[in-house]
């Protein structure tokens, strides 16, 4: 696809809110990258690296990588794409983490995904993924053609720790907290759009109009 821009989107909205899904739709069907940290962290504790080893309990306990740690890890990794048009999910998660975005790379377009909350912790239950894709699998909505494995390669799906009830309401309530003023941080930038629904299939076609009208 021709642009006359690269084009550096972000994508917010709190924990199992649909980013990854709607993520992966996204880059399908524009062809830009996708970058997110929480499957960068996780094949990192997969693959037992240092980064791995040092990050490990702060996503078993659903909580935040310290901001120097992700920031440092981050800008590492957009180096690597910078001219390529992207899709960021995951990071920035605080406003320290924003400010460094920016002075990094200012995006052109946040889209906010509005989700209920009792949805949300009613969804994580039945959420299963395929870690070194990253592909997200819901029981009774996007079911695998074959429960337990990946619709692409075969392999095992798994259930992350951090989808145990305990920890997702601790990440609930850190988005809450942390993550909240990363929505008012972009809005007064003017770049932030909100998209609501309950399902990923309701906000698609919110987020594909959204992103034609931009002409890419
Ligand atoms: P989902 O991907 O379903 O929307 P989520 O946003 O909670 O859920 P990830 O983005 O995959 O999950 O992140 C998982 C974990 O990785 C977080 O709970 C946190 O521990 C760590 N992490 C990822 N990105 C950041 C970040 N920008 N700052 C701090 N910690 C992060
Ligand atoms: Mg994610």
């Amino acid at each position: 696809m021709l642009r006359s821009k690269l084009l550096k989107a972000l994508i917010l909205g709190a924990p199992a809110s649909g980013k990854g899904t709607i993520s992966t739709r996204i880059v399908k069907k524009y062809a830009i990258e996708h970058v997110s940290s929480g499957d960068k962290l996780r094949d990192h504790i997969e693959r037992k690296t240092d980064l791995g080893k040092e990050v490990q309990s702060y996503l078993s306990e659903g909580k935040l990588v310290p901001d120097d740690v992700i920031i440092k890890f981050m800008v590492a990794e957009l180096k690597k794409v910078e001219n390529q048009a992207w899709l960021l999910d995951g990071f920035p998660r605080t406003v320290t983490q924003a400010n460094a975005l920016w002075k990094l790379q200012p995006v052109d377009v946040v889209l906010n995904l509005v989700v209920p909350f009792d949805i949300i912790i009613d969804r994580v239950k039945n959420r299963w993924i395929h870690l070194s894709s990253g592909r997200v699998y819901n029981i009774g909505f996007n079911t695998p053609k074959v429960i337990g494995k990946d619709d692409v390669t075969g392999e095992d799906l798994i259930q992350r720790p951090d989808d145990k009830p305990d920890a997702v309401k601790k990440r609930l309530e850190i988005y809450d907290r942390m993550t909240r003023p990363v929505i008012d941080f972009y809005l007064e930038k003017g770049i932030l759009k909100n998209f609501e629904g309950k399902t990923s299939d309701e906000i698609w076609p919110k987020v594909t109009q959204y992103l034609d009208s931009l002409k890419l």
